[in-house]
C-alpha cells in the first residue's frame, strides 16, 4: 500500500479510537482528535527542533537542574504527576515559555532575566503545565496545523513529498495561538498547583506585571491572545484574596532564585 495511504489510515483509525475525553482540569468533556498516548510521540519528536531553533539550551546544568527542579516540585501535585515531564532553559532572547504535547516544557533566557524569584518562575511553569494537563497543546496544534501532518511527520522519519519539513513545522509550532479561555484556566488551575506545591501564589501577579511591562517585546506565547495582563491580573487577585488568604509558610524564593540563575546568565 502506498506509505501516504497508510498514514491517512492509521490517521483515520486514531480518530475514530478518540472521540470524547475529560478534562481533567476543568472536568469537562472535549473531543479529543487523538489519543494521549500520541503526545509524548509528538513532543518527543518536535522538543529538539524547539531546542535547536530556540538556540539551543544553556550550558549551564547547575542551572537547568534547578529549573527542572521547580518545575519536577509543581509536576508532582498536577492532575497528571504519572506523564515525566523536561524542563529545558533555551538561549532564545525572547520573553518567552512553552509546552509541547507529553509533557516537553521550555522557557528562555530572556524571560528567565525578567523574573526575580523561584515563585515567579514556577508561575510560568506551572501555567505551561497546565496547557499540557488539559491537552491545550494537543488541541490546538490538530486544529491549527492538522492533525495528518502532525502524525504523518510523527510516524516517518523522512519527509513525506508536499509536506512540512521538521522546521517548517516547528515554527507553525512556535507560533500556536491558544484560546483565552484555555489561557485564563492555565493561569487559575495554575495558580492551585503553584499553592499545592508550596509556593507564594503573587509570583503569579507578579510576572503579569512584568509581562505588562514588556508589551513591546511581544513574547509568542504569553502575549499570542488578547488576555491582557491586567486583565489577568485582576482575576488572579481575585482568586488569591477569597482561595489563598492565608500565605504563611509559602516560598518566594528571591535568594535561591538569584543564586541560581540571574548570578548565572550575568556571568
Ligand atoms: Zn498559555
Amino acid at each position: 500500500m502506498h506509505k501516504n495511504l497508510v498514514l491517512l489510515i492509521s490517521g483515520l483509525i486514531f480518530c475514530l479510537c478518540t472521540g470524547c475525553a475529560i478534562n481533567p482540569v476543568t472536568g469537562e468533556e472535549e473531543l479529543m482528535l487523538f489519543p494521549e498516548e500520541q503526545d509524548i510521540a509528538i513532543g518527543s519528536k518536535y522538543a529538539p527542533e524547539v531546542e535547536k531553533q530556540m538556540g539551543g539550551r544553556i550550558a549551564n546544568e547547575g542551572l537547568q537542574n534547578y529549573v527542572d527542579s521547580v518545575g519536577q516540585r509543581i509536576a508532582r501535585v498536577c492532575h497528571k504527576p504519572h506523564l515525566e515531564y523536561h524542563f529545558v532553559a533555551l538561549e532564545d532572547k525572547s520573553v518567552n515559555a512553552l509546552a509541547l504535547p507529553g509533557g516537553y516544557l521550555f522557557i528562555t533566557k530572556g524571560m528567565l532575566k525578567e523574573l526575580t524569584s523561584e515563585a515567579q518562575l514556577a508561575a510560568i511553569l506551572a501555567h505551561e503545565i497546565v496547557h499540557v494537563v488539559a491537552r491545550d497543546t494537543s488541541n490546538v496544534m490538530s486544529n491549527q496545523i492538522g492533525i495528518d501532518i502532525l502524525l504523518s511527520a510523527v510516524l516517518s522519519d523522512k519527509t513525506p513529498r508536499g509536506v512540512l519539513t521538521a522546521a517548517d513545522l516547528t515554527r507553525q509550532i512556535l507560533g500556536l495561538q491558544y484560546s483565552r479561555e484555555d489561557e485564563e484556566t492555565a493561569d487559575l488551575a495554575g495558580l492551585d498547583y503553584m499553592v499545592l506545591a508550596g509556593y507564594n501564589p503573587y509570583g503569579m501577579v507578579e510576572t503579569m506585571q512584568m509581562l505588562q511591562s514588556q508589551q513591546e517585546v511581544r513574547p509568542i506565547e504569553f502575549f499570542s491572545t488578547h488576555l491582557s495582563p491586567q486583565n489577568r491580573m485582576i482575576y488572579l487577585t481575585q482568586r488569591i484574596q477569597t482561595k489563598y488568604y492565608n500565605l504563611a509558610g509559602l516560598k518566594v524564593g528571591k535568594e535561591d532564585y538569584h543564586r541560581a540563575v540571574l548570578k548565572q546568565l550575568n556571568n
